[in-house]
């Protein structure tokens, strides 16, 4: 029943029904009217005179109503049909908040205005979008679910060689790139691309449009980046040595004149077996300076795994400690052993303390300290000097801030922290001015 009468009402229409309520409304007064001409004492030309004028009113009266709500609508439905071209240039008149129509044109004027603004931010969005896909040196590519290009930028068209008009709806397989596509996280691969061969980093990420999954693959070429970073650490190697050759050499030569011009004097001066001797120890002590920078350089380059043995913690300490001659070292901590390289660790704690004393000068305290907590040993080592100035680049080789630094000493700690499964870790002392140096290595492989 209920679907008839909604169906029968859908069949007549809306205006239809505006102009057929209107007749209803009417009706009553002209009812009321004829039968009141009909009793009434009036000639029969006079009642049918008065019932056309009536029934002529009735009429045009329903049709105004009609006009009326229909054209509002009627203007209402086009705004809207405006809107949903993209025209958004069109309002309606008449907006008011405290009239019903008004109201509902209002909301379609304000509903014009947000579409607008939504549209402008959309067309700024995809524009710097655009701009920043054909701007960048990174080659994107768009696959849909089927694994068929849908978009690629200039970098994409670079690396295949190909204008973008040959490669969009492609398949991944006829443009090998189809085992690039397996999605999953970042992966650095090793392949060639038309004549550009080289390591590349692959990234697959998924997205949704309309509904179903898309892909977009992101490749970006590593050589460069890694040719310019060896580039730079070759050249900060080359300054490093340069200047400490030069450090040893200058000394060494300006010493060997002197010499010979004492030798070659005649008579020798008295002291001159002192001067001699001074001056072949200025010459070895720069000797050694550079056999130990040399030596650094060689283990860095060649650090051997670790050959773990039972380590004396205690011992290890102590002897560290009175290797720096600068500083006296406190040492903390209960005697354990752990199973590590001792070689290694020696070396590695050389380099911290001796770190701490450059840091701290004579008057300073350095302590080493050691524990174990949960099968891990964490050694300290804990200066009160000025702190770290530049926690970025404590780890980058050959930093250094000391005039003789090598900038070898942290990277190298590092290594051996690392090959044992551990890790160091540096950083300003909360409670005072000062560095503290924290390793912490598994007790045992
Ligand atoms: P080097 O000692 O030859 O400079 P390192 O790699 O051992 O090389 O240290 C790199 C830099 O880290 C140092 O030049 C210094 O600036 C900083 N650094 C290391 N240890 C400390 C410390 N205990 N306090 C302050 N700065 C430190």
């Amino acid at each position: 029943m209920a679907v008839n009468a909604r169906s029968r009402r859908q069949r007549v229409s809306y205006d239809t029904r505006i102009f057929l309520l209107a007749l209803l409304v009417g009706a009553p007064a002209l009812i009321l009217l004829a039968l009141l001409l009909f009793a009434g004492d009036f000639s029969p030309a006079f009642v049918f005179t008065m019932l056309a004028v009536a029934v002529v009113g009735w009429l045009v009266l329903a049709n105004l109503l009609r006009n009326e709500v229909v054209y509002h609508l009627r203007t209402l439905s086009n705004l809207l049909e405006a809107l949903r071209m993209g025209d958004y240039s069109m309002r309606g008149r008449r907006e008011a908040r405290n009239d019903a129509l008004g109201e509902v044109v209002w909301e379609v004027n304000q509903l014009g205005d947000a579409m607008r603004d939504q549209r402008l931010e959309v067309r700024e969005v995809s524009a710097l979008l655009r701009k920043v896909m054909s701007e960048i040196d990174i080659a994107l590519f768009t696959f849909d679910g089927q694994h068929v290009l849908r978009l690629v930028n200039p970098a994409g068209e670079r690396l295949l060689g190909l204008p973008a008009a040959e490669l969009i709806g492609e398949p991944a397989v006829a443009l090998g790139l189809e085992d690039l596509l397996d999605a999953g996280e970042r992966r650095v691969v090793k392949r060639e691309f038309g004549p550009r061969a080289g390591r590349w980093e692959r990234r697959v990420l998924r997205f949704r449009e309309g509904g179903l999954p898309h892909y977009l693959l992101v490749i970006t070429d590593l050589s460069k980046a890694l040719r310019e970073e060896e580039r730079s650490a070759w050249q900060r190697l080359i300054r490093v040595i340069g200047h400490e050759i030069n450090n040893s050499l200058a000394p060494i030569k300006s010493m060997a004149g002197t010499l010979e011009d004492t030798v070659g004097r005649d008579p020798l001066p008295p002291d001159w077996r002192e001067d001699v001797g001074h001056g072949l120890g200025v010459i070895a002590s720069r000797a050694d300076a550079l056999a130990r920078l040399m030596s650094a350089y060689a283990m860095l380059a060649r650090l051997p795994a670790p050959r773990r043995r039972p380590v004396d913690l205690a011992r290890l300490a102590d002897r560290v400690a009175n290797l720096e001659p600068r500083v006296a070292v406190r040492t903390q901590g209960d005697p354990f052993s752990a199973e590590l390289d001792p070689d290694q660790l020696e070396q590695l704690l050389i380099n911290l303390v001796k770190n701490a004393a450059d840091a701290t000068g004579p008057e300073g305290a350095v302590t080493l300290r050691w524990s174990r907590a949960a099968e891990e040993v964490v050694i300290e080592v804990e200066d009160d000097g000025p702190g770290i100035a530049n926690p970025d680049n404590l780890f980058v080789p050959f930093f250094t801030t000391k005039p003789g630094g090598t900038g070898v000493g942290l990277v190298l700690c590092r290594q051996i922290a690392e090959a044992h499964g551990g890790q160091l870790t540096l950083k300003n002392r909360a409670d005072q001015s000062g560095c503290l140096a924290r390793l912490t290595v598994p007790e045992r492989a």
